[in-house]
């Protein structure tokens, strides 16, 4: 556990490492032939472009990006394009939006347009952004102005630039790398929730196998690594990736919910819980679909609807700390750095904080450092639930073994050799030797039954034999034991026992002024593979052997040996071989 601690610690340490180098990766322009727009403006669906021929018209200190609008104006200047590397490709961030209109306008006030719809985005092969061409760009290009119509996300605003060669404009091999990498590493918490499921069949299991497939998706769709195996429209990009991150979080508050010890939840925030899973999976989730019904708000809606999930698996993880739950704590190393990054990444899904896509990758790390931490957790709530099973285990058997067992002489009673006695005649014990006390009743008249029971301890001690594995004593009821045997000699070993049995009664019972002597009724059967005698045919036999040696003046010993002839022609024959 010592060691389980200093991983999850280690974990820690590196993913803050992770999330600090995080770097900007295509949207730092600096020295690249990337543009970003210079201004930008909002209009209603009827304007044109002669309204926005003033100045005045734009936005031009990066301020004020919104998404509910009809449309957004996005305004580029030629100003900085180097010669050789003009503009010929836009690209931004995946989302939705109903149609872009690009207006190439010339120093001369000529004007090539070129008007595109969200059907036209082509997805990166590696990257979480689409492109689209450009109207001819020419030297003589002065501004480029694109017109978005019904966009659903800032970010796809604030992130949008223009290239001459959009080999430029892809993601890093390292970003991908460690895309690929997180994705990886979200396979093996599946595979240990398969054999951990198999095992342990809780709830928590199969949530979070649901949990780590969701944020599986969400890495593959808004990460864009899912582009790099698959062509997929951009509108089932964006609604993947938004979609697989509700259905995540959601998932992850019913999780926290079956995932705590019982009693590390108050019953009301137990509640709060399990309804802000559902919540989340659904509204969120709705916003995520990114219908055109909705375009005002759902950039809005989707990121405000997120709140109650970041604040009650905050609250519920803290209370649970705070009632001494063990598997709180690991929940609070998983999500932290989780609960960071969506923190920074709703700030800038809500356009409150400008930061290029590449800061998805704090996301993105933090996700494979809470999938590895939370199958630790699952891993040590694992282990603890085989030692609770085990410690149920044992005291079941010391139960079934109290049942098997007489009170009073701790032999093993009727009950339990009656269910054992096929096995152990399989084993080998083919020798039933029926023990009686001789004329017990007076013992127990003469000197009290508490002498009488401390006879019967004495009798069971005799015929024990602890130690020999070839011999079983059996206390079938009242002043009457059975000891089966196996091996060689089994009439001269029992004799030896039914001897043993009045020397130990005088040694550890004293004050009888007559020895306490035992008859005895042997069966011994040759071949007991072959014959599969029942308990009760043993007992019966014995009996009337037993009889025998009490009719015939008692302590003595009465057997028959019985031999199985396989081959006779009728089935089964027993030659009877008695002696006294
Ligand atoms: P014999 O077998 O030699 O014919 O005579 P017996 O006196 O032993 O006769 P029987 O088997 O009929 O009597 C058994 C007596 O064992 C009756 C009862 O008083 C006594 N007994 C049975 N169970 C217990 C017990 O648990 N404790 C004590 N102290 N006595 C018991
Ligand atoms: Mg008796
Ligand atoms: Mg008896």
């Amino acid at each position: 556990m010592e060691l389980l601690r200093l991983l999850t610690r280690l974990g820690m340490v590196v993913a803050l490492l992770m999330l600090l180098s995080a770097r900007p990766a295509w949207a730092d322009t600096s020295g690249e032939p990337i543009y970003a727009p210079a201004c930008h403006a909002a209009s209603g669906l009827n304007t044109g472009l002669d309204a926005m021929r003033p100045r005045a018209a734009w936005t031009c200190d990066g301020t004020g990006w919104r998404s509910d609008v009809p449309a957004v104006w996005l305004r580029f200047e030629a100003a900085s394009w180097k010669d050789g590397e003009l503009p010929r490709r836009f690209f931004t961030r995946n989302a939705r939006f109903r149609s872009i209109t690009f207006h190439a306008i010339d120093a001369d006030g000529a004007v090539r347009s070129l008007a595109l719809t969200e059907a036209d985005g082509n997805p990166f092969p590696a990257g979480p952004v689409f492109e689209l061409p450009l109207p001819a760009i020419t030297p003589e290009t002065a501004t480029l102005i694109a017109r978005i119509e019904a966009p659903h996300s800032v970010p796809m605003l604030t992130e949008a630039r223009v290239t001459h060669d959009l080999r430029h404009a892809d993601w890093s091999q390292v970003d991908m790398m460690l895309l690929a990498f997180v994705a990886g590493m979200l396979i093996l918490p599946l595979l240990f929730d398969i054999s951990f499921f198999l095992v342990l069949r809780e709830r928590f299991v199969v949530l979070h196998a649901a949990m780590v497939t969701a944020m599986m998706t969400y890495v593959l769709a808004a990460g864009g690594l899912a582009s790099a195996f698959v062509t997929l429209p951009v509108a089932m990009i964006a609604v993947t990736g938004a979609l697989s991150w509700a259905v995540g979080v959601g998932i992850s508050a019913l999780f926290l919910a079956s995932f705590l010890e019982r009693g590390a939840q108050s019953p009301a925030m137990r509640q709060v819980t399990i309804a802000t899973g559902w919540f989340t999976m659904f509204v969120p989730g709705f916003f995520a679909l990114q219908l055109d019904a909705t375009q005002r708000f759902d950039d809005v809606g989707y990121f405000i609807t997120f709140m109650p999930a970041i604040i009650v698996i905050s609250a519920a993880v803290i209370e649970a700390i705070l009632r001494g739950s063990r598997s709180a704590r690991f929940l609070a190393m998983a999500w932290g750095p989780i609960i960071i990054a969506s923190i920074e990444r709703l700030l800038r899904g809500l356009g409150l904080h400008i930061a290029p896509s590449s800061h998805d990758q704090m996301l993105y790390v933090a996700i494979g450092i809470e999938v590895v931490v939370i199958s630790l957790a699952i891993a040590d709530r694992f282990l603890a639930l085989r030692r609770e099973r085990d410690a149920a285990l044992t005291e079941a058997k010391m139960l079934e073994q109290l049942s098997a067992r007489d009170s009073l002489t701790g032999l093993m009673n009727r009950r339990a050799i009656e269910a054992r006695f096929d096995e152990l005649l399989s084993q080998g014990f083919n020798t039933f030797a029926l023990v009686d006390l001789d004329r017990f009743k007076m013992i127990n008249d003469v000197h009290g039954h508490q002498v009488g029971d401390a006879a019967l301890i004495a009798c069971a001690s005799a015929i024990r034999a602890s130690g020999d594995r070839d011999s079983i004593a059996v206390r079938l009821g009242g002043e009457e034991f059975v000891v089966l045997l196996r091996g060689p000699r089994p009439i001269e070993r029992a004799e030896a026992l039914r001897q043993a049995i009045p020397m130990r009664i005088a040694k550890e019972v004293p004050g009888l002024d007559m020895p306490v002597t035992a008859s005895m009724g042997v069966v011994v059967i040759d071949d007991a593979d072959a014959s599969k005698m029942a308990f009760a045919e043993f007992y019966a036999r014995a009996d009337a052997l037993m009889y025998e040696a009490k009719a015939s003046g008692r302590n003595r010993l009465c057997y028959e040996r019985l031999t199985v002839f396989r081959s006779a022609p009728e089935g089964r024959r027993i030659k009877d071989e008695r002696a006294a």
